[in-house]
């Protein structure tokens, strides 16, 4: 579907026409009729799909044709998690209002309190924020919430990983009204906060699934090398950044110690590098997302602070030098390439340590991956071998009579004279392992790490 066949303020697209869209992404075409009906959206969509267009237009739309509720305060919040996320929507908004009468503010966590206050005063209709600033700023009653519109949750999945549910829920309910529309976006829709917020703050939403948050883009090639030891890591990213074929890449490291050593060494060597991370002052993270985006440094090493939402153009490299602790962050890092249609290569290294969430990825995309191997780079890892299933035929004796013998045969040992005569190490755990088998599912499997270890990493992420 092209942007010309909607029902559409002009300017809009222009605006669209102007930048050379001329078809709509899926979740455009899927999301944007919705919104212009006065609809209530639930919207999950993979990174790089074009959500942001997605609520901006519609968004656009209704302020430009009809009259404020209010004009006592905001007519639209557009809520992100993260400062660069938001700066990054705010960017495009900021686009489209050019020409227009209508005025927008940022209203961002780490920034100053005062001069938002100033900005507020001005009452701007439409409000980019992270949401615990905003809460600040409902708290101290810098504005009115009671003429807000539309409000829009986007990455609302991340959002309430980092702890906003309450911020969110307070937003909601300051802002409650009939006539307000409420559009949530997030990466999947299956994910137990996201179903309870929708569940609290949605009005008969429209609910737009597409494709499988766990799929990734057909633009991005994936690449796997097995590795042994950090030295090998090291060797490894060498060689994938001495290649001439990639404009910019990213490469996502475990800790914030990492990313400014290995900054460091690659400039060193005259590989123009950034290191991001969560503890660095705002305007220090804003100043190196900005160099890079303009395309000063070549490499950007970081954690997971940069994983989610910001668009950069010209990455065609990812590399995971550490795997994420959980499966859902790997889409989100490779999501940074292969942005609009561009071709991306994404390369995990794993070694031992990066096995077990190596493993959580496939079990979760249930897939299998080929190893690549760089010639003179070879390893001695080849992986954990999975122990052989055994099924039971019905000729040898009954597991669960087995598993009863091998227990039987454990009290005997315990109890005779010699402490473990006789008794081979694991094969009580191994027969308990068999009979959970003969159910036709597969064992329990670990759990993923916990939220709270993630987010530790991450913290610095975390607006105020
Ligand atoms: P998401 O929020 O789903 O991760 P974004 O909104 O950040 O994705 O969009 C990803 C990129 O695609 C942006 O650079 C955006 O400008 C571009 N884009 C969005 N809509 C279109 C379109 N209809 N045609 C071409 N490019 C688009
Ligand atoms: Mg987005």
């Amino acid at each position: 579907m092209r942007f010309d066949e909607l029902t559409m303020h002009k300017r809009l697209k222009e605006a669209m026409a102007h930048l050379n869209y001329t078809e709509m992404t899926e979740v455009q075409a899927q999301t944007i009729p919705y919104a212009l009906i006065g609809r209530d959206l639930a919207v999950a969509s993979k990174t790089g799909s074009g959500k942001t267009l997605a609520y901006l237009l519609p968004l656009m739309h209704r302020l430009l044709t009809s009259r404020a509720l209010s004009t006592r305060g905001p007519r639209a919040l557009i809520l992100a998690p993260t400062r660069e996320l938001a700066k990054q929507v705010y960017a495009q908004l900021r686009f489209l209002v050019a020409g227009t009468q209508i005025h927008c503010s940022l209203v961002l966590g780490g920034e100053n309190f005062n001069d938002q206050i100033k900005a507020l005063r001005k009452t701007p209709q439409v409000l980019v924020a992270t949401p615990g600033r905003l809460v600040n700023h409902l708290q101290a009653r810098s504005f009115l919430f009671d003429g807000v519109e539309i409000l829009v949750l986007d990455e609302a999945d991340r959002m309430l990983d980092l702890g906003f549910a309450d911020a969110l829920k307070q937003i909601h309910t300051a802002a409650s009204h009939r006539l307000r529309q409420t559009w949530l976006f997030s990466a999947t829709l299956h994910h137990q906060a996201v179903e309870m917020l929708s569940g609290y703050i949605l009005k008969a939403p429209q609910t737009i699934s597409i494709g499988e948050m766990h799929a990734v883009h057909a633009d991005i090639k994936e690449v796997f090398h097995l590795c042994d030891h950090l030295d090998h890591k090291r060797a490894l990213l060498q060689h994938l950044l001495s290649q001439p074929d990639y404009q910019q890449a990213i490469v996502f490291v475990a800790t914030r110690d990492d990313t400014d050593k290995l900054a460091a060494q690659y400039n060193e060597q005259k590989i123009p590098a950034l290191a991001l991370s969560g503890d660095m002052k705002q305007n220090q993270r804003n100043q190196v997302i900005d160099q890079f985006s303009r395309g000063h440094a070549k490499v950007l090493f970081t954690t997971d602070v940069a994983a989610r939402g910001l668009d950069l153009l010209h990455v065609s490299l990812v590399v995971n030098f550490d795997m994420p602790k959980l499966p859902e962050e790997y889409i989100h890092r490779i999501g940074r390439t292969g942005r609009a249609g561009n071709q991306g290569t994404a390369v995990s290294l794993i070694s031992p340590k990066d096995w077990n969430s190596f493993q959580g990825l496939l079990a979760l995309q249930r897939r299998e991956v080929i190893f690549s191997i760089i010639e003179g780079l070879e390893g001695k890892f080849k992986g954990v071998l999975a122990p052989q299933k055994k099924r039971f035929s019905g000729k040898e004796q009954h597991p669960l009579s087995a598993a009863k013998n091998a227990q039987a045969k454990r009290k005997v040992n315990k109890s005779s004279s010699k402490p473990g005569a006789g008794m081979k190490k694991g094969t009580g755990r191994n027969a308990e392992a068999f009979v959970r088998d003969t159910d036709g599912f597969a064992p329990l499997r670990r759990k993923a790490p916990t939220e709270a270890s993630y987010i530790e990493t991450d913290s610095g992420n975390e607006p105020e």
